[in-house]
């Protein structure tokens, strides 16, 4: 299985637009964030976690011309901005869309035009199904668990060693259980101090240190962290991702 980090930036995405911060002045690479998101590849299926308001730019860079089924972790615009772009991915049949019910109530009323037969010529282009706490894309097995994101609920998934947990700030036992023995997690750290959606970064080093995974690579950065800086914080075994990073697993 590989994991393609498609984005790991805050809402606004690095550079933030208007920001003469030294982050969104660097020139670095690693210092470019889209919106946050992940697909996951096996040999026969592809899965897209979030469809960020940089889907398509996400898509044209990596390639991405086809996906088996799309899940959604919550309805904020940056995890679900570019549901529109699906439509791309759509050929013969509709694209399945698995979201908790209120990104699901969301969804329907900004894009109902994609669940729906228009016409006659094309399918109904996306179908709409509530997540499970267990799902099944073909030979893949997705386990959802929920997660506090301020006064929002928001999905972790887990992919078997991987786990991914976007957009949170308070887990509990029942997500730790989840996350017992996964190989490698992609968390939330959205900046060094307070916030009162995000995990940030002392938090999510302590939730690191109790699941224990291989590899913890760090996610949904904002414009406060700068990648030269924050990998030298980082302990052995964590990593800050970037845009395009890999991981095979
Ligand atoms: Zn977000
Ligand atoms: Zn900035
Ligand atoms: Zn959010």
């Amino acid at each position: 299985m590989i994991c393609t980090i498609l984005g790991c930036g805050g809402s606004a995405g690095v550079p933030i637009i208007g920001c003469h911060c030294v982050v969104c002045k660097s020139t670095h690479e690693r210092n470019k964030r889209t919106r946050a998101s992940i697909l996951i590849e096996t040999d026969s299926t592809s899965v897209l976690v979030d469809t960020s308001p940089d889907l398509r730019q996400q898509a044209l860079l990596r390639n991405l011309t086809s996906l088996d089924a799309v899940l959604i972790t919550h309805c904020h615009a940056d995890h679900v901005g570019g549901v529109h772009d699906l439509k791309m991915f759509t050929h013969a049949k509709s694209l399945p869309v698995y979201a908790p019910i209120e990104s699901m109530v969301y969804l329907k009323s900004t894009a109902s035009y994609l669940f729906k037969q228009e016409n006659k010529w094309y399918p109904t282009c996306l179908t709409l199904h509530e997540l499970q706490d267990e799902l099944r894309i073909n030979e893949l097995i997705i386990t959802s668990f929920m997660q506090q994101h301020d006064s929002v609920v928001s999905y972790g998934f887990r992919f078997g060693d991987l786990a991914y947990s976007t957009d949170v700030n308070k887990l509990n036992s029942h997500a730790f259980k989840v996350l017992r023995g996964v190989r490698v997690w992609i968390v939330d750290c959205l900046r060094y101090h307070w916030s009162p959606s995000h995990s940030i970064f002392e938090k999510t080093l302590e939730w690191i240190y109790r699941v224990k995974p291989e590899r913890a690579i760090l996610t949904h950065m904002s414009h406060e962290i700068d990648y030269n800086e924050i990998i030298k914080l980082l302990p052995h075994g964590v990593e800050a991702a970037y845009d395009g990073m890999k991981i095979q697993i």
